[in-house]
């Protein structure tokens, strides 16, 4: 069953009016102290997966509302992905590569370097990017009208030097790949 949500991304207010000195920017020390805060204020209360499953549910509301609201899904597949890619470099998010494509069964392995949620952490042999997974599945699920679902295989936490993700529909998940 398809969760329903409030959030719209008139939420997001009027930045212009709200910080006409201070501008759209933050740090990255600002996002991650509110995200791993709220990881472990979640955590002491909902338990560690419970708190991973609600920050990829949200990563992936943000990830379809996002692709609605500030991305072309009418584009073709390569348009839609360098449109994707350079969103992201605006943004400050990430530097998206396409590693694999295949349109057809909608896999795909992409990597995220310097991405706002893991470079430049300790190793703790963990992936911590659960808000990118959903944020991913939530892009490419509004993307390609299919349930999809993104996994970090690699992640600047477990030791390599960018997040990798296998993107694929979720009714593959347990049929061959
Ligand atoms: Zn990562």
């Amino acid at each position: 069953m398809q969760d329903v949500y409030d959030f719209k991304w008139e939420d997001l207010g009027d930045l212009s009016e709200g910080r006409p000195n201070l501008g759209t920017e933050t740090s990255v020390v600002a996002y991650r102290l509110m995200q791993y805060t709220f990881k472990d204020a979640f955590s002491k209360v909902l338990g560690k997966q419970k708190t991973v499953e609600l920050f990829v549910k949200a990563g992936f509301l943000a990830g379809q509302e996002f692709c609605k609201n500030a991305l072309d899904t009418s584009l073709p597949f390569s348009q839609f992905i360098a449109a994707l890619k350079e969103k992201l470099i605006s943004l400050k998010i990430g530097i998206l590569m396409i590693e694999k494509a295949d349109e057809k069964k909608l896999h795909f392995v992409l990597t995220v370097s310097e991405d706002l949620d893991c470079s430049g952490l300790p190793i703790f042999e963990e992936s911590v990017c659960d808000y990118d997974e959903g944020f991913i599945a939530g892009i490419f699920e509004e993307y390609t009208g299919k349930k999809i679902t993104a996994k970090e295989v690699d992640c600047w936490a477990t030791g390599d030097r960018t997040c990798r993700f296998e993107v694929k529909p979720i009714e593959d998940l347990n049929g061959p790949s």
